[in-house]
């Protein structure tokens, strides 16, 4: 079946989903476009649609490989993959390994400490809010997701964790923290978004040398090298 682009339902800071004529299935397109701080930094970082297409490609079949149920169906074209329509869960559940970026701040720690064990953390999201820091209490007294479902976002991100870890970590890759949104779709639970240097913070070891967003955020040059390192390492 040919897939096209219908009408466009939502639009994000970095991607647009657009209907198909399948109405469990949505087109996924990556945007050049980069913001941080909540918006109030805007800027383009060329290509990054099509390295960020590429590299949640590649992760999501290796996260399905093992075991874990995600919305990529198959890329389309350059900046654009077909997904399922998942119901997005209003939570941004980070993981970490090492200190750096919120934790650091909240908690006065000193950027670069590794964890005596992976931080699972759960955020409200909610722009206007910051996406503060929630409890599991929060979020079930919010409504926003049921008991169970909080005990699966938490397992099967930790399990994530491992993996995307035993990716990255032949690749001369650190994993230092990531972000990640589920959604539910027939009556379970999906991972959606994207897995890119635009949700997860890189370091190159050995050098420490940043290979995400942070190059953005931290105005340190060479975004576009960096997105492409990434896509290189990725593929290989
Ligand atoms: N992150 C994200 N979107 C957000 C906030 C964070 O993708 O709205 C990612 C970020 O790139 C990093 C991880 O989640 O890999 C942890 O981010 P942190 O909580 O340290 O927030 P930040 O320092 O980016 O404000």
């Amino acid at each position: 079946m040919e897939f096209k682009a219908g009408k466009k339902i939502y639009e994000g800071k970095a991607k647009i989903l657009y209907e198909t004529a399948d109405p469990d299935l949505l087109i996924q397109e990556f945007k050049d476009d980069a913001t941080a701080f909540d918006a109030t930094k805007r800027g383009v970082i060329h290509d990054k649609g099509i390295v960020n297409n590429r590299i949640s490609a590649v992760l999501f079949r290796t996260l399905e490989d093992r075991g874990v149920a995600t919305h990529f169906v198959r890329l389309l074209g350059d900046r654009t993959m077909l997904v399922r329509r998942l119901a997005i869960i209003p939570i941004e559940v980070t993981v970490r390994n090492v200190v750096a970026g919120g934790m650091a701040r909240t908690f006065g720690l000193e950027e670069g400490k590794r964890l005596k064990q992976p931080v699972y953390e759960i955020h409200y999201k909610s722009d206007p809010l910051h996406d503060p820091l929630m409890n599991e209490e929060h979020a079930v007294a919010m409504g926003l997701a049921a008991p169970e479902e909080l005990a699966t976002l938490k397992e099967r991100s930790l399990r994530v964790n491992r993996y995307l870890i035993e990716f990255f970590s032949p690749k001369g890759i650190d994993l230092i923290d990531f972000k990640l949104e589920y959604g539910r779709y027939k009556g379970r639970i999906f991972l959606g978004d994207e897995i890119s240097p635009d949700t997860c913070r890189f370091w190159e070891v050995g050098t420490g040398r940043k290979l995400d967003k942070d190059r953005f955020r931290r105005d340190l040059g060479g975004i576009e090298e960096a997105y492409q390192e990434m896509l290189k390492r990725v593929e290989s």
